[in-house]
């Protein structure tokens, strides 16, 4: 099969001819249709220090995706061949308290496909039965192949009760932009949005009914009092992973507020402890998903008109990747999806 491997310890990314993985008694194989290109795929190609840490040469990446069930494990019971799919990459342990107690998304011996493991960006993936995700036909497979960062973003925004709520998401990257279409299905009264890049913040509004905000040129002070907020946002979801955006949610949060931090800072970022505490904020740190409650929820909701199509902004085969890395490494795209097939 055609395979996208980090086959030599340095920037990019391969195409190989690698064998159909042979699958164990609880797995299935999943023929490959549709995959995204997420940031962590970028990190892998750019093969920084974190990638360098973490991920073994060679390897098969990727890990969003969406295909159908082509073989069955011998103990595989409740999924069937030809049954659409998509999957969650993270392959948890069954030994931790987490897992015991059926918090799978905290169990501290997760692995991922397409980091610790072989991946999906090829046309043929092994996956536990127990990962599998079967897709309704209101989620197609371009959909599916985005339910991994779309999950990063319901799990994000459903942390706290928004109806109602002012929210404030700093960081219009593709999660960013989906969890403001979250914040909004579920009845927030004013999302805003905010991002140094005129092009992301674009999409923003092309996705979904935000205030977007480019703090490079506006000061959030004034949006909120343009809005008729009496203190400040009563939500903060963190999806840029940048200091400045961080500090700026605290100031712009009211006494009590919540935040939710999704974004991944690029080393040790200092906070400012005493405007949290007199403030009396919670903050919450995200992993992934939740195992499997984001997917149940996730799903009714695009059951139910969740739409985050147009997040999608470009489309590639998967043979030509090369153009797909390149627009995504560009800071220009929403998501971007490979064809398999
Ligand atoms: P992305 O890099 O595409 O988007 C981040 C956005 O933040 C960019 O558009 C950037 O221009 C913007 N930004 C930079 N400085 C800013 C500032 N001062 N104010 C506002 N915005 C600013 O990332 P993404 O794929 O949308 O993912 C969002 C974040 O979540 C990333 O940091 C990613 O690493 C992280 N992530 C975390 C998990 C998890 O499990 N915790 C999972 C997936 C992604
Ligand atoms: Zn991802």
């Amino acid at each position: 099969m055609i395979a996208l491997e980090k086959s030599k310890p340095e920037p990019g990314l391969w195409q190989v001819e690698a064998p159909v993985p042979e699958i164990g008694p609880e797995d299935v194989l999943i023929r490959i249709n549709k995959t995204g290109i997420c940031g962590t795929d970028i990190h892998i190609w750019n093969w920084d220090e974190w990638a360098q840490r973490t991920v073994p040469v060679p390897l098969i990446t990727g890990h969003e995706f969406a295909g159908e069930i082509v073989e069955l494990g011998r103990d595989v019971t409740g999924l069937e061949i030809g049954q659409r799919c998509s999957g969650e990459g993270h392959l948890i342990g069954r030994q931790s308290r987490q897992s015991r107690a059926g918090r799978f998304h905290l169990d501290p011996e997760t692995r991922g496909i397409g980091v610790n493991e072989q991946g999906a960006f090829a046309e043929y993936l092994r996956l536990p039965a127990f990962n599998v995700v079967p897709l309704p036909d209101a989620v197609d497979d371009e959909i599916g192949a985005i339910l991994d960062p779309l999950g990063n973003a319901v799990h994000t925004a459903l942390s706290y009760d928004l109806v109602g709520e002012d929210v404030l998401i700093t960081g219009a990257g593709p999660i960013g932009i989906m969890a403001a279409a979250v914040a909004r299905h579920v009845g927030a009264r004013h999302v805003v949005i905010t991002d140094v890049n005129p092009a992301r913040l674009e999409l923003a509004a092309q996705v979904t009914d935000v205030v977007p905000v480019n703090v490079a040129q506006e000061d959030l002070r004034d949006v909120a009092a343009r809005l008729k907020m009496k203190q400040g946002f009563d939500v903060g979801l963190e999806m840029s992973g940048n200091q400045a955006a961080l500090d700026q949610m605290v100031e712009s949060l009211v006494m009590g507020g919540r935040i939710a931090l999704l974004g991944i800072p690029p080393g040790k970022s200092p906070v400012d402890w005493s405007r949290i505490v007199f403030k009396a904020i919670t903050l919450k740190g995200i992993y992934g998903r939740e195992i499997f409650e984001t997917w149940y929820k996730m799903i009714a909701m695009l059951e139910n008109g969740l739409d985050v199509r147009r997040v999608i902004t470009h489309r590639f085969a998967a043979t030509d990747f090369r153009e797909g890395f390149e627009i995504m490494r560009s800071g220009l795209s929403g998501k971007v999806v490979l064809d398999w097939r």
